[in-house]
């Protein structure tokens, strides 16, 4: 029943090691995803030999992680990490354990892993090693801590939210132990560092279930790191357009948009700006005015202190910014709108647009999308027309306007935006002799 397929070179690494006298299996998560049927992202590879052992038995190999026991064995240009059975000490800042103790028992380093499923081994002559009941967890759809959830907690804080994203990914239930050690532990997560956390919610935004984050809220862990989504899920929404409180309609438009970083963390984020931007009128109907562009400002707070990379944070803090911008269906209107907001944001602006429409409620939905279609329709033209949306594309330098004797600085840089503006008006005027004509005759009295 089982089909696990090892790759040539992985069975060729396990070999070597075995006719030298040692123990080799492949290990953890490519197991995991080799019984599932899902394609593992790497192969890692367990043995008794010591890293000094494996060093000498193969050509080719880099000094990875030697102090955690981990070699990588190169075989014809494809990297293998190979670790040497271990039993970890208390978890540090980073990845690794802070001291390892290295031993010669393959259970004892099965021990060490943080999931029933995760905890398995495999090779062709000893077949499967699944002393902690991995399969029966993988056919139940479980995750499910190896020993005391709360001992493994307290060791490796960012275990919990690996629990949640393996869940997300695979589609699988915390198991209830489990999920109460989270919900009791969720507070030790601000010993872990940024990083770490977040490539965790990462890959849980990235995941056929992002939506999970509603168990992070749940279980307490995003007080500790995204304290404003706490307050997303704590603030209703009293208006006919909306079904849902301001956190479960981010859910829900988390999952009408594809998986990519920053269009996950855009709809996750879009309304972030609304607790803080919330009004009640005369009939108690809340409105959120302003809240785009708070929520921009607070995203880049957000991002900046989970440590995302600064174009990530621009394309995010973009996208929020604009997500609910309506521009006059007209052509100036929106050559205005795209030189406004960027012509890079787009075309993912309107995956943000149509995802956060699909999440309200059904009132005047199809109009809505009408709406956005045509904003899509008249971009694309403008698009295929190559009209002058940005400063590059116009047809005059500020090399041009030193010629005609303009100072450099700050009065090249505003004619140089009053062109542009014109252009975007009269996109027919982008032309070298008109815009020249036209720098000539604006140009202020001295
Ligand atoms: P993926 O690569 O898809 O994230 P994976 O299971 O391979 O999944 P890795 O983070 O690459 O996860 O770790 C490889 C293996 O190392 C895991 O399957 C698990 O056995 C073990 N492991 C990783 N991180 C931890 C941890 N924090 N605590 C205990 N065991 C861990
Ligand atoms: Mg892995």
């Amino acid at each position: 029943m089982l089909s696990i397929k090892l790759p040539d070179k992985v069975n060729y690494i396990i070999d070597v090691l075995t006719k030298a006298g040692f123990e080799a299996y492949a290990v953890g998560g490519c197991i995991r995803d080799s019984i599932l049927g899902r394609k593992p992202e790497d192969w890692d590879i367990t043995t008794s030999a010591s890293p000094d052992q494996v060093k000498r038995l193969f050509p080719k190999t880099i000094d990875t992680g030697i102090r955690h026991g981990t070699v990588t064995v190169r075989v014809e240009g494809e990297g293998f990490e190979v670790t040497t059975y271990r039993i970890d000490g208390v978890y540090e800042d980073k990845r690794h354990p802070k001291e390892v103790t290295f031993t010669s028992d393959l259970i004892e380093d099965l021990k060490r892993r943080d999931f029933t499923i995760n905890a398995m081994a495999y090779n062709e002559a000893q077949g499967l090693i699944d002393v902690f009941g991995g399969i029966g967890d993988l056919e139940a759809q479980r995750i499910r801590c190896v020993g005391n959830p709360y001992d493994r907690f307290n060791e490796d804080a960012l275990r919990m939210m690996r629990a949640v994203r393996f869940g997300a990914q695979l589609g699988f239930v915390v198991e209830e132990g489990t999920k109460e050690a989270i919900t009791g532990l969720a507070g030790n997560l601000s010993e872990i560092s940024a990083e770490r956390i977040q490539a965790e919610f990462v890959k849980l935004l990235l995941s056929d279930h992002p939506e999970e984050m509603r168990t992070v809220y749940e279980t307490g862990m995003s007080r500790v790191f995204l304290p404003e989504f706490d307050r997303m899920m704590e603030t209703p929404q009293n208006n006919p357009f909306h079904l849902y409180n301001v956190g479960e309609h981010s859910l829900v438009a988390l999952q009408n948009i594809r998986a990519d970083k920053a269009l996950r963390l855009a709809m996750l984020l879009h309304d972030v700006g609304k607790p803080e931007c919330k009004s009640v009128d005369e009939n108690g109907i809340y409105h959120f005015y302003g809240h785009p562009a708070r929520g921009s400002q607070m995203v880049r707070a957000i991002l900046r202190r989970l440590k995302f990379d600064n174009e990530t944070i621009d394309r995010v803090a973009t996208l929020v910014a604009w997500h609910d911008d309506r521009p006059a269906l007209r052509d100036v209107s929106i050559r205005r709108a795209i030189h406004r907001v960027g012509t890079g944001y787009y075309p993912a602006l309107f995956e943000v647009k149509r995802a956060d429409v699909m999440a309200k409620s059904p009132l005047k939905r199809e109009e809505k999308l009408r709406y956005i279609s045509e904003y899509e329709r008249i971009y694309q033209e403008i698009l295929e027309k190559r009209q002058c949306l940005t400063l590059q594309e116009l047809a005059v330098t500020g090399n041009d306007l030193i010629q005609l004797g303009m100072e450099p600085g700050k009065e090249i840089g505003e004619m140089l935006q009053a062109l542009l503006k014109h252009v975007l008006e009269y996109p027919e005027d982008n032309r070298r002799e008109i815009l020249m004509e036209l720098a000539k005759t604006r140009r202020k009295p001295e």
